[in-house]
């Protein structure tokens, strides 16, 4: 029998821990430890009902679980077969039997590519990554493929980076190799600061082997040998897995030199962020590596050509990484038969807000809004309608509950004015103002401004004064004009993508919920 319980850090906070040890004490109270092994996983999924825990074979998956509870699934379930049904996930519960967990409506539109091992195995030993296929794609590309091949693949596959530009991977890549240097760098951006995501967080946590077996895979095809995650300090546990990780890839020869005895050398290192959102972009990111001040650069030069250390360098995010080996292992066609037309394969999202089903979903795209929120999210809890979703983060966009049904991908996002982003996914009900949103949003959004251009560090201020007379019933209808072309002139002539795309929360809400910005202001003619 095998115990899953979950062990990132949305269960932690909930108590998962002590669970844990309450569960291996009645094992060993019982003397159960030969027919028993317990597995601390990643994220399971469905974050808002932690504690929770998958009981192997069957599948039973247990939910909110008390200290109370564990001698009660030990006697009832371990030792007699039974199914604790007062504590089986509500929609498994069945007259006569339990129904899959995969059936339900949290799990029956996943499809996980990024999150195929998070709540399956135990992050901290190499051997169930291994177990699981880990590494092999590793070994596939450093005996039978060139880096020219590897290019080629992720080209056909599709793969568009998952940070938020979607920028072809492959593309990516053949750009950093065509150019030559004595050293070249790949480098991971692990500095996840939306408010409400956690997409990154659960990958570290849950699976790092997969970043690390994907940079090393990016290190073979551009000609590097050192790589660098980049994650931000406020994720310990992440930390702590990743260093773990990395000692035990060196141990078995899978990073470092010599790898699997073929004479590639490739190392990673960890580069703690301290909780500047700015450094999630490229260029400040790699500053804030080299010991500088997080600050953006202008581009050209862009990162392949002098990045890090102004060398040639790639950056690609967690989830981007977290494809790739499933991608060399199953070929391009399989990864490109997922999604739609111009965006293949799936997105994560960290669905949060005004939601029954709050956790990590994984869903191919052209999942619908309304899929997300009605099927996957369970709908909006306490009877309330459905007014809007936020999506790519602070400087996303809403999208109100009319295109529900538009398809998820990255061009019809930017359609409908919003954008894909890192996959925060924030559901609003019918009782949110959506000039609060804003104004939430863009205050973020100047705390976080570098400062380093004016357009953004004097704009966004100056903007979030306007939102600010607007909820105070001192604006008027020529304020609301005024903003409007103030937006334009931030997101036009801000130098990086923070100030870009900083004013979007008001754009979007100011296009489709105009009439509550008009209810708060003065009539003054
Ligand atoms: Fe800094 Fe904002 Fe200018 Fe970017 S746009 S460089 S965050 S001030």
């Amino acid at each position: 029998i095998q115990i899953l319980i979950c062990g990132d850090t949305g269960c932690e906070s909930s108590g998962s821990d002590k669970v844990l040890d309450a569960l291996r004490q009645q094992i060993e109270e019982k003397k159960l430890e030969k027919e028993v092994t317990i597995i601390r996983t990643g994220c399971q999924g469905l974050c808002s009902m932690g504690p929770v825990m998958t009981v192997c074979p069957g599948g039973a998956f247990y939910t909110q679980i008390k200290v109370k509870d564990v001698p009660e699934i030990v006697e009832e379930h371990i030792l007699k077969g039974n199914v604790v049904k007062r504590l089986l996930y509500h929609e498994m519960q069945m007259d006569d039997g339990i129904l899959p967990l995969k059936n339900t409506g949290f799990f029956k539109k996943q499809y996980a590519i990024a999150l195929r091992n998070c709540g399956v195995i135990n992050p901290e030993d190499i051997k169930e990554y291994i177990g699981t296929g880990g590494y092999l794609a590793l070994g596939k590309v450093l005996t039978e493929m060139s880096p020219d091949d590897v290019i080629q693949t992720l080209l056909d596959s599709g793969l568009r980076g998952r940070g938020g530009a979607g920028f072809p991977t492959g593309n990516k890549w053949k750009f950093a190799k065509a150019n030559a240097a004595d050293q070249k760098f790949v480098c991971c951006n692990a500095d996840e600061g939306d408010p409400g995501a956690f997409m990154d967080r659960a990958v570290l946590e849950g699976d790092p082997h997969v970043v690390l077996e994907a940079m090393a895979i990016a290190g073979y095809t551009i000609g590097s040998s050192q790589g660098y995650i980049y994650v931000r300090t406020e994720y310990p546990t992440a930390v702590k897995k990743l260093n773990l990780a990395i000692d035990e890839a060196r141990e078995m020869g899978l990073l470092g030199k010599n790898i699997m005895g073929t004479g590639f050398d490739f190392d990673i290192e960890l580069r703690l962020g301290s909780g500047a959102f700015v450094c999630g972009e490229e260029t400040a990111l790699m500053r804030s590596i080299e010991g500088e001040r997080g600050e953006p650069r202008p581009r050209p030069p862009f990162p392949a050509v002098k990045g890090l250390f102004d060398k040639p360098t790639i950056l690609n995010n967690v989830e981007t990484m977290s494809n790739i080996p499933q991608i060399i292992l199953n070929g391009p066609e399989w990864f490109s038969s997922i999604g739609t037309e111009k965006s293949k394969g799936t997105k994560v999202f960290a669905l949060g807000g005004k939601i029954t089903n709050t956790g990590l979903i994984e869903v191919p795209m052209g999942t619908t809004l309304r899929d997300i929120v009605e099927e996957i999210g369970g709908g909006v809890p306490n009877g309330k309608k459905f007014k809007a979703a936020q999506t790519g983060g602070p400087s996303g966009g809403c999208i109100p509950a009319e295109h529900a049904d538009t398809p998820i991908d990255y061009d019809n996002l930017v359609a409908i004015g919003s954008m894909m982003g890192s996959g925060g996914f924030i559901v609003m009900d019918e009782d949110t103002c959506m000039v609060d949103i804003s104004k939430f949003f863009l205050q973020f959004m100047v705390d976080e401004s570098c400062g380093k251009c004016t357009p953004c560090r004097v704009g966004t201020r100056r903007l979030y004064e306007m939102l600010d007379s607007i909820t105070k019933g001192e604006a008027t209808l020529e304020d609301l004009e005024k903003m409007e072309k103030l937006c334009m002139d931030i997101k036009s002539n801000s130098l990086c993508g923070l100030g870009q795309t900083a004013p979007n929360p008001v754009i979007s809400t100011l296009r489709y919920f105009r009439d509550e910005y008009i209810a708060h202001v003065v009539d003054k003619k």
